[in-house]
């Protein structure tokens, strides 16, 4: 297209599933200059939810879950080696190595990565994981092989409470702790919280909410657990899965709205500076990115969904090698799945910004059903379990803004659709960080002085 940006030197930061879909996307669309991947970890992009399923109940190796490369991509990949700064005014990517990097346009796509158990003694004691990288699941997988006594699992976010799952699947013995009233309680609310309670319960997990863990034993290797309830138990593993932490710290001097809640960028991915100027060559995208959604009240939404890592990266490359109104608006409906204790959970838009929850479709009784969210009379999420088949329609209410609680009507509708308080807790009472936060300004640091308009 003539006067679009089609050649120069792109350099993408973080070479995982955004990376990789925003460096396919910018060739797709016939971008033809220079293209440089850099990442930290040494493997070619893979994917990461098997990590959590199939890995760890031994069905596929860790090593196995590389994505596929939907195309040639003629690019410099430069892999093992971290960013560890931004020069924004001379166009350089700086890394670790001691080499630079030059660029006319940037992606930030360093994600995240898991948060570690904050006491570091304890935390560098054999039988200890977190689970972010295929290394550690190939880690953590060869462990419950091995048949372990006890697992404890400290967090019963979606990922504490898949790694349970797949413990129990396995049939070992597993202990979860949470802060919070229930598991997945920070992402579903109350009642779809009480539902993944009583089903681990069913599955044999010994299930303690309410509490934290206060200290994890051992003398190099772990051999137990201290609860705040003042009980203890004993367990040869534990992991940590109290969510994630943002890798933004590489850009701490970058001058960009970067911070411990991601890049703040625009919907069409443009990366703000810090006093909320949108640059025209820096761009962000997947799980490190916060952008406004003109759906949520254009609060800021953080996301920590394949899903959105794919459809951001997508609008990122395209608008990187477009100009004006030719560039794209990264709105989709925020959208996730997760399977444990026999469950398919699919999620679609933003179960937290609600104030009430109606089973529409289904019942819990039967652990199949379609969870309906709405906020001030507005349906803005839908939760199915074991019943994906509407969630388009619902994904249809929500981008339309339709009225809540939705029209009755579905042939299966088993229990009175009555909406009750969605019970969305606020996140500090909660053992693990959320995969989905809408937030507002947060000042990082003292230099963002307002300057008065001379
Ligand atoms: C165990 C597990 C299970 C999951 N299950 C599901 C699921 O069921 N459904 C779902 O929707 N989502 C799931 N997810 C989330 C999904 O995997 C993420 O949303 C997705 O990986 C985000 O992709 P990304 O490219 O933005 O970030 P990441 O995958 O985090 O990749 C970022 C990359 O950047 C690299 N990097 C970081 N800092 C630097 C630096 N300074 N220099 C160079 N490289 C750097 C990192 O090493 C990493 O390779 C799961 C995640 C995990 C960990």
């Amino acid at each position: 297209m003539l006067g679009e940006p089609r050649d120069g030197r792109i350099v993408v930061v973080g070479a995982s599933l955004a990376g990789l879909r925003a460096a396919e996307t910018l060739r797709a669309e016939g971008f033809t200059g220079s293209l440089t991947l850099i990442g930290e970890e040494t493997h070619p992009p893979y994917d990461r939810p098997p990590l959590s399923k199939q890995v760890l109940l031994g069905k596929v190796p860790a090593d196995r879950t590389g994505l596929p490369q939907r195309r040639r991509l003629d690019a410099d990949w430069k892999l093992g080696v971290r960013a560890g700064g931004l020069d924004p005014v001379g166009k350089r990517v700086l890394l670790d190595d001691g080499a630079d990097v030059p660029f006319d346009r940037l992606l930030i796509a360093t994600g995240t990565r898991a948060r570690p158990w904050p006491h570091p003694d304890e935390a560098a004691m054999d039988g200890v994981f977190t689970l972010r990288t295929s290394g550690d699941a190939a880690a953590l997988a060869a462990r419950l092989a091995a048949g372990p006594r006890r697992v404890l699992v400290v967090g019963a976010g979606f990922t504490g409470s898949e790694i349970a799952s797949a413990c129990r699947e396995r049939g070992l013995d597993v202990t979860v702790a949470e802060r919070g009233p229930a598991p997945l309680v920070g992402a579903l609310g109350g009642t779809l919280g009480e539902l993944a309670a009583k089903l681990q319960r069913a599955h044999g997990v010994d299930l303690r909410c309410g509490v934290t863990v206060t200290a994890l034993e051992g003398d190099g290797r772990l051999t137990g657990a201290q609860f705040s309830d003042g009980t203890r138990i004993d367990a040869d593993i534990a992991v940590i899965a109290l969510g994630a932490v943002r890798n933004t710290e590489w850009l701490a001097e970058s001058g960009l709205a970067a911070g411990p809640r991601g890049v703040t960028c625009d919907a069409g991915c443009r990366a703000f500076d810090m006093y909320g100027i949108v640059t025209d060559d820096i761009f962000a995208a997947g799980d490190v990115a916060r952008f406004p959604h003109p759906l949520f009240e254009y609060q800021l939404l953080s996301l920590e969904h394949w899903g959105n890592a794919v459809a951001q990266a997508e609008v990122a490359a395209h608008n990187m090698i477009s100009t004006g109104p030719r560039r794209r608006p990264h709105l989709t409906v925020p959208a996730f799945w997760s399977s444990q204790f026999g469950l398919n959970i699919k999620s679609v838009g933003v179960p937290t910004f609600s104030d009430q929850v109606v089973i529409a479709q289904g019942s819990l009784k039967d652990a199949r059903l379609v969870a309906v969210y709405g906020y001030r009379g507005r349906v803005t999420a839908a939760v199915s379990v074991n019943q994906a088949r509407s969630l388009e329609y619902y994904r249809h209410l929500i981008e339309t803004a339709a009225p809540f609680p939705p029209a009755p009507g579905a042939a299966d509708q088993r229990e009175s659709p009555v909406p009750v308080p969605s019970d969305v807790p606020d996140p500090k009472l909660l053992s693990h960080g959320p995969t989905v936060a809408l937030t507002g300004h947060l000042p990082d640091r003292r230099l963002t002085v307002v300057q008065p308009a001379r």
